[in-house]
């Protein structure tokens, strides 16, 4: 499970397993919920508009099946220039639970114990709900794409002045020294340096 917290207003999104009649016709909803900024792998994320949520449960004896679905639209830096760029996003995520004791023991016979190990997470027997807040969260989290771009051919920006190569073209020359081995340059500069300064 993902250690982000979820907004605290998808607290009051649940399943209500009385509602779920044992081998019954499955259970459908849909939501439209608002998501704040959403910092992760060092990017800011906004959704401008409400995600959309859907989630269809299905109940077979102790066993609970939830599944859900989610489309939004994200704005997020452009990976190259850094200015908003916009993505849209889907995901899709199943989840398993099982009721109580009694629904474990009769699966532990039935699976025996060389059985494959099902992620599925155990509810008490007496429990009444299965949150989506949490599920919800995980599908969202996921599903974050990385690597968006402002327009196909983004420019990006001068490895060596950081002018925006959208908007202007600067005086570096393309191509003079690889970024990355002029990192590796001024690094041994201050290193030659710092070990003069220090009489070695
Ligand atoms: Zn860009
Ligand atoms: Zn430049």
């Amino acid at each position: 499970m993902i250690g982000l917290p979820w907004p605290s207003s998808w607290e009051a999104l649940r399943i209500d397993v009385p509602a779920l009649k044992a081998d019954g016709e499955p259970l459908e909803d849909a939501f439209s919920l608002p998501v704040p900024l959403l910092s992760h792998w060092g990017l800011d994320y906004r959704f401008p508009q409400p995600v959309a949520f859907r989630v269809r449960a299905s109940r077979q004896g102790e066993r609970i099946l939830v599944e859900v679905g989610m489309k939004g639209v994200l704005v997020v830096p452009c990976s190259r220039c850094l200015a908003p760029a916009s993505a849209s996003m889907e995901g899709e995520g199943e989840f398993a639970f099982r009721l109580g004791p009694e629904g474990r023991q009769e699966s532990e016979d039935e699976d025996g114990e060389d059985a494959p190990q099902e992620d599925v997470q155990e509810l008490d027997a007496w429990a009444d709900r299965v949150e989506l807040a949490p599920l919800f969260w995980e599908v969202l989290v996921t599903a974050l794409p990385s690597g968006v771009l402002c327009k196909e051919d983004c420019r990006g920006l001068c490895p060596h002045c950081g002018a925006d190569r959208n908007v202007q073209s600067c005086q570096c020359e393309e191509g003079s020294v690889d970024p990355r081995l002029e990192a590796l340059r001024r690094a041994l500069d201050a290193d030659e340096e710092f070990q003069r300064r220090e009489g070695k």
